[in-house]
């Protein structure tokens, strides 16, 4: 037996354990309950219904006053940053089953975590900024490998890669160009960085930002004229206004 096999099996084990102990115990509450037990457990249902709708609203009206305003106290925005962060998973499934645009509500929560790091109005050393690209960026019959280093590109025009490494040079910000989610959270967790200039489709980088969690990241979406994953383009201005608004030019 493998050991990814065992640790399922034991997971399934202990899962199944706690849902018979939990069927257990609603066996014993039924046959010993009073109408007093029945009131309190509805008691403690209608509580529970109570705070959590108090939660949605407040996050909802936060949210959308940061939104319109594009700024706000400090707890108005960490009021909607945790309601955002909360609530986004659920509107997802409730896209899900109402078959609804979950590309329109992530493009949202991008452009909303965006908003927050602007709030911050901070500014970071070069080395502190990492600008994270996707594979799919880049020339698909190019026979260069970018992914080990970006500056292996030769700048012939053919994609975007070559203006975004010469942005980075320029700026001095290092720029990595990943094959995927798990490449992504490895070269964060290696080098770091304060803040990360990212781009990706709407489903990564709402997923990348959720990950990070603590380091702020500035998401931009990037075109598919091609559809998904395949010669890809993105807003190279978007990439250099972002880098600017953030980069501090005296170091
Ligand atoms: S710009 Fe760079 S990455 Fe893009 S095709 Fe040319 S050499 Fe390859």
């Amino acid at each position: 037996m493998d050991n990814s096999y065992r640790n399922f099996a034991s997971l399934m084990g202990t899962v199944l354990v706690l849902f018979v102990t939990i069927l257990a115990a609603f066996g014993l509450l039924y046959s010993y309950s009073t109408i007093n037990t029945y009131n309190f457990i509805l008691l403690v249902l209608i509580l529970i219904t109570v705070i959590v709708t108090l939660f949605y609203f407040v996050s909802s009206i936060a949210i959308m006053y940061v939104y319109r305003r594009k700024k706000a106290s400090r707890i108005v925005l960490c009021i909607s940053r945790t309601g955002l962060r909360m609530l986004f998973p659920l509107v997802i499934v409730l896209t899900g089953l109402f078959g609804g645009n979950k590309d329109t509500i992530k493009k949202f929560y991008i452009d909303f975590n965006n908003l927050l790091v602007d709030t911050m109005d901070k500014k970071y050393s070069p080395d502190e900024i990492m600008i994270l690209l996707p594979h799919c960026l880049q020339y698909s019959e190019c026979e260069y490998k970018i992914t080990n280093d970006i500056n292996n590109c030769k700048r012939c025009g053919r994609c975007c890669i070559g203006f975004i490494a010469d942005i980075s040079a320029e700026k001095k910000v290092p720029a990595y160009v990943v094959t995927g989610g798990t490449a992504a959270r490895n070269i964060v967790s290696k080098k770091e960085p304060k803040i990360i200039i990212s781009v990706a489709c709407e489903r990564d980088l709402s997923s990348g930002i959720a990950d990070v969690g603590r380091i702020p990241v500035i998401g931009i979406v990037n075109d598919r004229p091609n559809g998904p994953c395949y010669n890809t383009n993105v807003d190279v201005d978007a990439i250099r206004n972002k880098l600017e608004s953030i980069i501090n030019e005296k170091e």
